[in-house]
């Protein structure tokens, strides 16, 4: 069994690189995906972890895209580093930068000062852009609010008085630099969008497949059992590949469990030759 969503100390993940391909190996997977909000920095460490334990390391990334005043992530797997897509991901991290700056001063303001420092400490390394999950447990730490969602809820959320946007693709954008680049893009966890009804997300569906979407996820920690139908509908109905995961991100998340989806169980082999087979068959659709 395998696993192809997961999250690192490279983005918001409580596990580094190696410690997530030490519990993939406990847990009897196969291969495990790496898919670190906008950043491929988890990759090297990654690579060399799995070369030691004999896992299969799926190099991938989960893409931060708006589209029609909604929020939405999308998959990119199995795609070059030296590409404009990892250029693009550079670019992102330095405007997380100049974002949480304004995150920083914002809090401030508001009488609920944070050192970066205090917000580094939760994101379990040195450098590197913090997300605000970091913020919101850096929140609670001070004693300012009684849980990361009262953080959230009182300051973080988007459009509340902490917040400050940051750069996002659109799903069409990400979808090109995944291709060109040589990977296959995957919506991540569609129905989890929760006003964003069944319908409205199929209308969505329809655009981002016209600009090539590979596939989405259909096996996901968080699924209802309505959520799983629905998307495995979608795959038959449209022909797309059916990955998935658990979402895992450590203790941020602590009712997600690496290996564990909707089913109780991780995702079967096949999902993975599923993505290879796309990627060739992209890169042969580029070449032409
Ligand atoms: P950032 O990338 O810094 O904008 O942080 C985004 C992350 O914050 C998301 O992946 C969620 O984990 C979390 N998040 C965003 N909005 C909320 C919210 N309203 N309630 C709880 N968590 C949220
Ligand atoms: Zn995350
Ligand atoms: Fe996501
Ligand atoms: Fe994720």
């Amino acid at each position: 069994m395998i696993d192809l969503h997961a999250h690192t100390t490279a983005s918001d993940g409580s596990f580094s690189p190696s410690e997530l391909v030490a519990l993939a190996l406990e847990r009897n997977l196969s291969a495990v995906g790496i898919t670190d909000h906008d950043t491929i920095a988890g990759w090297d460490e990654a690579f060399a972890a799995g070369e030691e334990s004999g896992i299969e390391i799926v190099p991938g990334v989960e893409l931060s895209t708006a589209y029609e005043g909604g929020r939405f992530h999308l998959l990119g797997y199995l795609f070059e580093r030296e590409s404009q897509l990892a250029i693009t991901l550079e670019e992102i991290q330095r405007e997380r930068g100049n974002r949480n700056a304004q995150m920083f001063e914002n809090l401030a303001k508001l009488g609920v000062p944070l050192e970066e420092s205090e917000v580094r400490v939760f994101a379990g390394r040195d450098e590197g852009e913090l997300g605000r999950p970091h913020f919101a447990r850096a929140m609670v730490a001070r004693g300012y609010v009684g849980s990361t969602q009262e953080a959230f809820d009182k300051y973080l959320a988007d459009g509340s008085p902490g917040y400050a946007p940051k750069k996002v693709l659109t799903p069409q954008e990400a979808i090109a630099l995944i291709h060109d680049a040589g990977g296959v893009a995957i919506w991540a966890h569609p129905p989890m969008r929760k006003k964003v009804s069944y319908d409205e997300l199929e209308e969505r569906l329809r655009d981002w497949i016209g600009w090539g979407l590979d596939g989405l996820e259909i096996y996901y920690s968080q699924y209802t059992p309505e959520d799983a139908a629905w998307t495995l509908a979608m795959t038959e109905k449209y022909h797309l590949i059916g990955s998935g995961g658990s979402d895992f991100h450590g203790i941020s998340k602590p009712d997600v469990h690496l290996a564990k989806t909707h089913t109780g169980d991780a995702v079967p082999d096949g999902v993975l030759n599923e993505l290879k087979e796309r990627r060739e068959r992209n890169a042969i659709a580029l070449k032409n």
